[in-house]
């Protein structure tokens, strides 16, 4: 395909802000893509060129980019710097900039997707001596054979920076709109409310049960199939394939495979043991709520691999789980879902998760990484077993199965410490204790609910005690001045709709240390300020830095990447920012590496706990 019509595409769903428009340019996109460039198109409809587990890194600045529109548009680099102030958006620049220059030597070759992906890639193997020179040169050929539009895109791209917003669920609907039998009336950029109306054929009704229930309600069981066929695959071009290939029939037959990562199941909140009952049913199972980072553990053919929720491979991080996973379970070709706790070497006591979090990112030195930081691996949910799916198993049954597979040997691998009950006095009293020991809460879970993957269905609730606080992304912040010069200091933060779109909520500067760990041993008792967490301004800085992609002033804009936990005394409603909201007093807890920016807390969770406050 073309990139031209890709970029087509990009523009319509910039052009609309309203969900089902860019659902149908995005349908029609897929219609256009053959099964060759369907990954492609996937990827980079989200900006991306590798899926988001995937932890490959173009490692592009804007200067750099910079640089490269320079050499592509036979432009000064002065002058683009001018135009970028202007805008302050780099792409926009480069439409600006390359539209104005009549060069005919320009936007003369064709230039396929394909060649675009390709040369991105090529981005995340140049390193060393003469790199920048390398990338600089990459970047500049794919703009000078792109159109003005084109090149805007690529800009984006390369900077991860795409500004179109089309969420997951746009992408699931705009599958099901793309099924031949599936007749979608719809007309995009009509004002008013657009009427869309679809009908179902013969030879899609025999995949959908019950049939009774009128079209409407097959058409939210299409949806459903793509959705939980996404789930298990993680990945919407597989989806597509399948459904191309082998039907609706074959996607809802979709299970999961051993070896290949899949969507965690979530849970929601409940006030109190009596909101949990009420949610979860009577008995519930009660468990402990570890604080660590959650693992899947894969065993096929003998052979073990461990992912984080993130659904990055990190197998090579924990040698010392593998082994755990070797030696005290007994079963084979299966799947857990697990809490990695980190402990204290010396004393034996349990840590909280930022103790044990390098460990996730850590390429060197892993042995002994693992013996200054052991964890213990806390299993708390069964997915398949002897190669056999359990999704649609009760989860009493899953526990039946954990408990005879796994030789609980503390301090390496045990079971979630659970308690079923139908009392709400014994399951408060298992809470406290819980907290006593240290955790953050308990967990409870319907003993009838099955395991639904990437999904917060409410089979499970967790109930902690504090507030609850909200998982944010970073996306600016400012220099530091006087003693804090040198360091980003105020971070602007970030929650989401559910269209993935970023929505500011605010900025915070306190809950962050000015001093590394060893620095502050020798400083004690020198009346340094101490403000809480464990997060500092330098490791922050050093996070952030290379996702700068603009600066003005002493303000500077990041690629949403960093995720952090922030709490707070209120969350009010502020004009000021484009979620609405603002947070009273926030305070920075830990930075949550194990957690992907698609994970931030949504606005909807903003409004309920806004909401809830009263
Ligand atoms: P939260 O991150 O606050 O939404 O809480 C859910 C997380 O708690 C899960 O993703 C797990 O990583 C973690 N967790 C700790 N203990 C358990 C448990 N016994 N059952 C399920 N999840 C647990």
């Amino acid at each position: 395909m073309e990139y031209g019509e890709l970029v087509k595409a990009y523009e319509n769903i910039n052009g609309s802000s309203k969900r089902l428009d860019k659902t149908y340019y995005v349908s029609e996109l897929l219609k256009k893509t053959n099964d060759e460039d369907i990954e492609r198109i996937i990827l980079l409809l989200n900006g991306r060129i590798s899926p988001a587990w995937d932890k490959k890194e173009m490692g592009v600045a804007a200067r750099l980019v910079l640089k490269a529109i320079s050499l592509a548009g036979g432009i000064s680099e002065k002058t683009v710097e001018q135009e970028w102030k202007k805008t302050g958006d780099l792409g926009k620049s480069t439409f600006n900039l390359m539209q104005n220059k009549k060069q005919a030597t320009l936007f003369s070759q064709s230039l396929t997707v394909k060649k675009v992906l390709d040369d991105l890639r090529k981005l995340t193997e140049i390193s060393g001596h003469g790199a920048v020179d390398q990338k600089v040169k990459v970047i500049s050929g794919l703009l000078s054979s792109a159109s003005p539009r084109g090149a805007q895109y690529i800009v984006r791209t390369v900077l991860e920076d795409m500004r179109v917003g089309i969420g997951d669920g746009t992408i699931r609907d705009s599958i099901v709109w793309t099924l031949p039998g599936l007749k979608i009336e719809f007309e995009p950029g009509k004002e008013g409310n657009n009427t869309y109306s679809w009908e179902i054929e013969k030879k899609i009704e025999k995949w959908l049960q019950p049939k009774e229930e009128g079209v409407k309600n097959f058409y939210f069981q299409i949806v459903d199939i793509v959705q939980d066929a996404y789930n298990i695959k993680n990945d919407f071009a597989k989806v597509i394939l399948i459904l191309r290939k082998n039907g609706l029939g074959a996607l809802k037959k979709v299970d999961v495979s051993i070896g290949n990562p899949m969507k965690v199941m979530l849970y929601q909140k409940a006030k109190d043991m009596k909101d949990a009952f009420e949610r979860v049913g009577r008995p519930a199972a009660f468990e402990y709520k570890y604080d660590g980072f959650r693992l899947q553990v894969h065993k096929s053919e003998g052979k073990i691999t461990l992912f984080t929720r993130r659904l990055e491979n990190v197998t090579s991080r924990f040698p010392d789980v593998v082994n755990a996973v070797k030696e005290h379970i007994t079963g084979e070709d299966f799947i857990l879902d697990s809490e990695v706790v980190g402990y204290d070497k010396k004393t034996g006591k349990y840590l909280p998760f930022q103790n044990i979090s390098q460990r996730i990112k850590r390429k060197y030195d892993i042995e002994r990484m693992a013996r200054d930081y052991p964890v213990e691996l806390n299993v708390f949910d069964i997915i398949a077993n002897k190669g056999q799916s359990l999704l649609k198993k009760p989860f009493s049954e899953r526990r039946t199965i954990m408990e005879s597979l796994v030789k609980e040997t503390p301090k390496k691998i045990v079971l979630a410490k659970q308690l079923i009950t139908s009392d709400e006095k014994e399951a408060q009293k298992f809470y406290e204790q819980a907290l006593k020991a240290g955790e953050e809460g308990v967990m409870a879970k319907n003993l009838k609910g099955i395991y639904k993957p990437g999904s917060r269905v409410g089979y499970g609730v967790k109930v902690k005690p504090v507030m609850e606080t909200l998982d944010l992304v970073i996306i600016g912040a400012e220099w530091g001045k006087g003693k804090r010069s040198g360091w980003l200091s105020s971070f602007h933060i970030a929650c989401q709709d559910d269209e993935g779109n970023i929505l500011e909520i605010g900025k915070v500067g306190t809950g962050i240390k000015e001093l590394e760990q060893e620095d502050r041993s020798l400083h004690k008792g020198q009346g340094e300020e101490s403000d809480g967490g464990d997060v500092t301004f330098n490791q922050l800085t050093k996070l952030l830095k290379p996702l700068i992609l603009e600066e003005k002033g002493t303000e500077v804009k990041v690629r949403p990447k960093i995720v952090i936990e922030v709490n707070y005394e209120e969350i009010q409603k502020s004009p000021k920012y484009s979620s609405g909201y603002a947070l009273r007093f926030p305070r920075v807890v830990q930075i949550r590496e194990d957690k992907p920016v698609d994970e931030v807390s949504g606005l909807d969770y903003v409004e309920d706990l806004y909401f809830g406050q009263r």
